[in-house]
């Protein structure tokens, strides 16, 4: 691949200040990255365009799977999160009027920990910031990522205070700036390819202050849309309901969003949903990319800058985690003088990347092919559900996919 000359520095741009790596963005990748930087002794700065109390409270995912807990508890990274976070060992599937529990950790001995995104991020910026002094940058703008195809990679932005230019020169930039940052386009512009893929369907993330209405994580394939449950905590509840892309939250005031809940997730014998204020309401259109490779020259992407699964099967942090973790290792090894993991990190990242991809397009069929509106489709679908439930290997292979839990990838 080659490297597409990026604007250098002006006589006039302020002197840089060094260090060894520059990681743009403070969500899961990013914070976890820097402190595993920070537990080998590599200086680096983390720059983030939020504040801290907003990324604090920034509401997301919830589920993170097995592994991912184990891989933050061994950098010590998860001492709240096993005080805190439920243990799931089951998902149900509510359809044709039944409901069909799921009980994975029955057959893997395998669990889901359910600890909602701003906590752990929460305790991520203390780690990195309080515990471990590490440096962060909160409120900067203007970012811009230069001269990746040198040894000498810069970051420009300006400062939150004084509103002036600060420039960085690091050994390496790693992009963990998300779906709406600016790192993924320093790669595409380098001849990084994007692949992507639109599934034609939206659906309203909610947030309800309501405890859930059944222990486990419930998807209601119903012929009006999907609906899913998403327990938080005991006094939050997510939900989504299927729409159209595009569509506008204010099309869906309290009453009809509790409506169609109750609908598409009645279940004979189920109680009806506990109801609650609705404290996020927004549309997602459902899509899906991936960057290909994720690094060129000195600049690394991890998490969502590289790869959106969309929450379909509530993989994205999972994986902004795998990178971080894959990525931090790999630079403690160059400091070592070992660059194979560095040379292998896209590789290694994207066979578990394109792993979850498929997954989710395959899930993505079971809850939305019923409301289709094709016959061949909801029959194809009801077989695709009946074989979890009748088949031992189907419910092996699917366990498996869920958890993320095969050894290789
Ligand atoms: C409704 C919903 C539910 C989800 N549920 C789950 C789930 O249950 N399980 C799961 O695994 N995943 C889930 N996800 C996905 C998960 O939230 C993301 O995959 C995860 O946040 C990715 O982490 P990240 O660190 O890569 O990116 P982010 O969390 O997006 O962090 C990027 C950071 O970079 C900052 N930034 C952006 N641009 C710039 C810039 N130019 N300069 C400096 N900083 C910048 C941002 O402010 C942000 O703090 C869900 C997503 C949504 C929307």
């Amino acid at each position: 691949m080659t490297v597409t000359p990026t604007p250098t520095l002006t006589p006039n741009s302020p002197s840089p200040e060094r260090t060894s790596v520059v990681v743009v963005g403070a969500g899961p990748a990013g914070l976890a990255l820097g402190t595993v930087l920070r537990d080998a002794g590599i200086d680096c700065v983390v720059l983030e365009c939020e504040t801290r109390a907003f990324i604090e409270r920034r509401p997301r995912a919830g589920v993170i799977e097995e592994w991912a807990v184990d891989a933050l508890d061994r950098r010590g990274l998860a001492g709240n999160l096993l005080k805190r976070a439920e243990r799931h060992t089951a998902c149900a599937f509510r359809f044709d009027g039944g409901q069909h529990r799921f009980s994975y950790t029955e057959l893997t001995g395998r669990h889901h920990f359910v600890y909602p995104q701003p906590l752990l991020v929460t305790d991520l910026v203390r780690e990195y910031a309080d515990v471990r002094g590490g440096d962060i940058r909160f409120g900067v703008r203007d970012v811009t990522v230069r001269d990746v195809g040198t040894d000498r990679p810069t970051v420009t932005y300006t400062c939150a205070e004084t509103g002036e230019q600060r420039v960085l020169q690091g050994e390496f930039v790693a992009g963990c700036d998300g779906a709406r940052g600016v790192t993924r386009r320093a790669l595409t512009d380098a001849g990084a390819r994007v692949a992507r893929h639109d599934y034609g369907i939206g659906w309203l993330a909610l947030l309800a202050e309501a405890p859930p209405s059944a222990d486990c994580v419930l998807f209601g394939m119903h012929p009006d849309g999907f609906a899913g449950q998403m327990p938080r905590s005991p006094e939050v509840t997510r939900y989504y309901l299927q729409c159209p892309p595009g569509d506008d939250p204010a099309n869906w005031p309290d009453d009809r969003v509790w409506t169609q809940l109750q609908r598409r997730l009645a279940a004979d014998g189920a109680a009806p949903l506990t109801e609650g204020r609705l404290i996020e309401k927004r549309v997602l259109d459902m899509h899906d990319y991936v960057v290909e490779p994720m690094s060129v020259g000195r600049l690394f992407l991890a998490g969502d800058a590289a790869h959106l699964v969309a929450p379909i099967a509530a993989k994205g942090m999972n994986l902004a985690l795998h990178d971080a973790f894959l990525l931090g290792d790999a630079l403690v090894a160059h400091r070592a003088g070992d660059d194979g993991a560095l040379s292998a990190y896209s590789r290694d990242c994207l066979r578990r990347v394109w792993d979850y991809q498929e997954f989710s397009q395959w899930l993505s069929e079971v809850y939305h092919g019923i409301s289709h509106g094709d016959p061949f489709r909801a029959g194809t679908t009801l077989a695709r559900l009946r074989r979890l439930f009748t088949s031992p290997a189907a419910a092996a292979a699917f366990a498996e996919q869920y958890l993320g839990t095969a050894d290789r990838y």
